[in-house]
């Protein structure tokens, strides 16, 4: 029997600092604890593997946090047990996550050894004011020096993060970011709106009536713009916030709106296996004893009813450009998708936020802008 894929989740979480807008599972100031960290992260990956013996690894993707923070050897150290210890594909796509103000030759010299083969770098904006306003480390010109190294060490396949809605961002600095970031050969772009999140520093100046969220058509404005520009440029939207040149979407990430299984692994790390979806607690010195004394305690667990797993094959389906085929997931859940949501579909195709064509469903121009509101009609 052939073997089933599933993508392989590692979180790095350490930062240099913490940004202005980051509500990540990620925390600066704790160097002490790489070392044991890692350790506890291989103990994870080996405590974990028998139950994926049957599995084949069609992705890996170590996130964060800043995972190129952590010195190579770290990196190199959890692909040791990675390999020894799962079947991963021939063509598995090996991403990492970096932070430009933290690379240096030797870690792409290290990465590229051990086999990984695709990096995201996150940028953010090409403003040196606004990545200050974000609380980035780092300038444009890391970011361009980075992309310059990567490239020179063979990993071509790159990935940069950028986002618009930054309070103080015009649309002229917004052109310029798309401009400057599609110049440089790049494989993939992921274009986040900036949410402004409670518990971070922008969400108290926001409670505090310091900081204002961008006016909502001027967002959107960008948003739209930055949709045609890419597709100008030869990269395809094929989710709502990313784009890529032919061949180059994300695996990892189609993985996961496709609802393929996952494992993750390390603090805050969420996995999906069968119905079940749980995630790993986000503390880490609560994380690395949990492992060290087979006691890993979680802050999710839950085991999904068809009705709430349907509910996300619709909602993440339709985060994807190519949308939901409804004769496909009715074969899949055993049930008639199309006449079930009858309603929903009626209303909001009337409404202009979906269409149907054939069997499959996808947001249209307008539903980009009010997924949310079309997601809810399939909860
Ligand atoms: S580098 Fe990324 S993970 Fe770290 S604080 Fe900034 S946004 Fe959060």
């Amino acid at each position: 029997m052939e073997n089933k894929s599933i993508g392989l989740y590692i979180h790095i979480p350490f930062c240099i600092k913490k940004c202005n807008y980051c509500d990540f599972c990620s925390y600066p100031n704790m160097e002490e604890y790489w070392d044991k960290y890692v350790y506890a992260v291989s103990d994870e990956l080996v405590l974990k593997s028998p139950e994926f013996e049957s599995y084949i690894v069609g992705s890996v993707f170590v996130g964060g946090g800043t995972p190129s923070l952590l010195p190579p050897e770290y990196i190199a150290r959890i692909f040791e047990i990675v390999h020894k210890y799962y079947k991963i594909s021939d063509v598995c796509e090996i991403s990492i996550e970096s932070n430009p103000g933290t690379i240096t030759e030797e870690k792409f010299r290290v990465y590229r050894s051990i086999g990984i083969n695709r990096l995201s770098i996150g940028l953010q904006a090409c403003q040196e004011h606004l990545l200050k306003n974000l609380g980035r480390i780092h300038t444009y010109k890391d970011f361009i020096t980075a992309v310059d190294l990567a490239q020179k060490h063979g990993l071509t396949n790159i990935n940069a993060d950028i986002i618009f809605g930054i309070p103080g961002q015009t649309f002229k600095d917004w052109e310029e970011t798309l401009s400057n970031i599609t110049s440089l050969g790049l494989t993939h772009i992921s274009c986040y709106d900036l949410i402004i999140e409670e518990g971070t520093l922008f969400g108290e100046m926001q409670e505090k009536g310091i900081l204002r969220e961008m006016d909502h058509d001027l967002n959107r404005q960008m948003y739209h713009f930055a949709i045609d520009y890419f597709s100008s440029k030869g990269y395809e939207q094929y989710e709502i916030s990313n784009f890529a040149k032919p061949g180059y979407q994300c695996r990892h990430n189609m993985n996961y709106w496709e609802r393929g299984e996952y494992i993750g692994i390390g603090a805050g790390a969420h996995s999906f296996s069968g119905n079940r979806r749980y995630a790993n607690i986000q503390n880490v010195e609560e994380y690395i004893e949990g492992v060290e004394t087979g006691n890993l305690k979680l802050s999710e667990d839950s085991c999904l009813t068809t009705e709430e797993a349907l509910a996300e094959k619709m909602i993440l389906g339709l985060r994807m450009n190519k949308g939901v085929d409804l004769g496909i997931v009715s074969k899949e859940f055993g049930i008639d998708v199309e006449s079930k949501y009858k309603k929903s579909i009626e209303i909001l195709s009337e409404e202009d936020l979906i269409t149907l064509k054939g069997k499959v469903l996808c947001l249209t121009n307008k539903g980009l802008d009010l997924a949310n509101k079309v997601f809810v009609e399939f909860l």
